[in-house]
């Protein structure tokens, strides 16, 4: 388990909370306790452009970098299927 350091917690809490436990690609709705939705699957907080990027891990969690997605998509993302992965998705929306 990486450690994405003391404001973790709270910026992962709070991406959740702006999604309402909702998974960005799939739309699938999580239980705020379990994390879990009808089918047992989790939702993670998803880092656009990777933590690891940053010279501090704590500056990778600024909310545009952020995005609530179930395991399932998480996977996807990870390897390039989903659109999500590009850090610059959200201004391209913007564009339009
Ligand atoms: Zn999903």
């Amino acid at each position: 388990m990486v450690d994405y350091g003391p404001t973790w917690d709270a910026a992962r809490l709070g991406e959740l909370e702006r999604c309402d436990y909702t998974c960005q690609g799939c739309g699938r709705e999580h239980d705020p306790e379990t994390l879990d939705d009808e089918n047992g699957v989790k939702i993670h907080v998803h880092h656009k452009v990777k933590a690891r990027l940053f010279p501090r891990i704590e500056d990778a969690h600024y909310p545009e970098n952020l995005i609530a997605l179930c395991s399932r998509c998480h996977g996807r993302v990870e390897s390039g299927k989903l659109p999500d992965s590009r850090p610059d998705v959200r201004d391209d929306v913007n564009m339009y």
